[in-house]
């Protein structure tokens, strides 16, 4: 088999990307390891950058959002019994945000390049590795029904996720892994009840990190920091409502809608980059390359950023034949990249308790109080937040 674009992976990043470049006329292939509906039943990210939201209108899928999805103006932070809003159009000249969750994306991504375009997604086939990097025709070998298959390609993309297999096709003597693991974990539920709040409200407790988020004005996501080596099997429904509640300002602790679990799980807190994104003619994508903890928001929008970059580059080289856009994809996504890993480890630091000292915990609340009464403080979060500007090319 051989199609131009070889991409393995059929998350976000890997349908994005073959949605992009089929509305461009060029063929692309994804080696998904999963089944359609295992992929479709994966719970995570929520909040959109408005970066991405454009990004899924270009792709043509961002119907559903515009529609459903809810435009979030600010977001709200709780520390010390106080209750603070931060508004983001007037500290970013009017941006927003949008909560919609990732399962839906990847719900619209499917149903445009799979039933509508009749895009190719080979399911239930585990890539096994990329050979011929740096060649002109590299393979992606996998298999499918028990056989091995071969898939030749002008370019390959490796957008299949942390534990993929693209990223250790690259030479290990070539690639730099940069890594920091948190001490703590996100026990997180999802529940069909109203929000407590119709924004997010991130809470600094000395009990530990809680969030209340939301999928619509139906469904709740709320986390609370926990253990790593804690487990789901350790909680029922009522402990974890109680201790979201705990962690609360009052408030807010008495408006919290408790039902009954559609899902719960819990999230190590991991910060992940490889360096450089690319070898030859295999690029990585979204979180092949980096992880990033959720605090931020930031994983699922900086897969998109990739995506934004690894397109253009890829359409310059079809349209063009120029490759000066592939030659600097790498350094272009990780200056992005490491700005929205630096994020996430400053908001991750500033929320969480890491220890029992009681200086940490004053050192936090100096630093949130300097942060909500400050114009400069308000403005360096929420334009973090919103999503920092991508890079525009000629
Ligand atoms: C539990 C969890 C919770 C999260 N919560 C948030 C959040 O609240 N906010 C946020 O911004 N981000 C969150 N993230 C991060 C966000 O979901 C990711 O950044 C996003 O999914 C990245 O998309 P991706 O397409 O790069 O990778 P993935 O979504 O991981 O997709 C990779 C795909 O590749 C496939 N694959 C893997 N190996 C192979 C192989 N060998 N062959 C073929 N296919 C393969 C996988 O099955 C998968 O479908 C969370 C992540 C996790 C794991």
């Amino acid at each position: 088999m051989r199609t131009q674009v070889g991409i393995i992976g059929s998350g976000p990043s890997g349908l994005l990307l073959a949605r992009l470049l089929h509305l461009q006329g060029i063929d692309t292939v994804i080696i998904e390891s999963r089944s359609r509906d295992y992929v479709l039943g994966r719970i995570r990210a929520g909040v959109i950058e408005q970066g991405m939201a454009d990004m899924l209108r270009q792709a043509q899928a961002g119907e559903r959002m515009d529609r459903e999805g809810l435009i979030h103006e600010g977001s709200n932070i709780a520390f010390d019994g106080r209750l603070e809003r931060l508004d983001f159009p007037k500290h970013t000249n009017g941006k927003v945000v949008m909560v919609y969750g990732q399962t839906e994306i990847t719900y619209d991504l499917m149903k445009a390049h799979i039933d509508e375009a009749g895009g190719i997604v080979h399911y239930d086939a585990p890539a096994v590795r990329v050979e011929g990097s740096d060649t002109d025709a590299p393979r992606i070998i996998y298999e499918q029904n028990g056989q091995r298959m071969e898939l030749i390609c002008d370019f390959v993309a490796g957008c299949d996720g942390y534990h993929g297999v693209a990223r250790q096709s690259l030479p290990a003597d070539k690639i730099k892994i940069f890594e920091r693991t948190y001490p703590f974990g996100w026990l997180g539920i999802l529940s069909d009840v109203p929000p407590v709040n119709k924004e997010l409200i991130y809470a600094n407790h000395e009990r530990g990190f809680a969030l209340c988020s939301m999928r619509s004005h139906t469904r709740s996501r709320y986390y609370v920091q926990c253990d790593t080596n804690d487990k789901v099997d350790n909680w029922t429904d009522d402990d974890f409502w109680d201790e979201l509640r705990r962690r609360l300002p009052p408030e807010a602790a008495d408006s919290v809608t408790t039902g009954p679990r559609l899902e719960m799980s819990i999230t190590p807190l991991h910060s992940f980059v490889a360096e450089p994104m690319r070898s030859g003619r295999l690029f990585l994508a979204g979180d092949a390359a980096h992880i990033v903890p959720p605090t931020g928001a930031k994983g699922l929008n900086l897969a998109a950023s990739d995506i934004y970059y690894l397109s253009r580059a890829i359409l310059a080289y079809y349209k063009d034949r120029r490759t000066d856009l592939l030659d600097i994809y790498s350094e272009t996504a990780l200056s992005r990249v490491w700005k929205a890993i630096r994020f996430s480890w400053w908001y991750t630091s500033l929320l969480h308790k890491f220890d029992d000292d009681p200086m940490s915990r004053r050192l936090q609340i100096a630093e949130l109080d300097y942060l909500v009464n400050s114009g400069a403080g308000r403005t360096a979060l929420a334009e973090n937040y919103v999503g920092l500007p991508y890079e525009k090319f000629e």
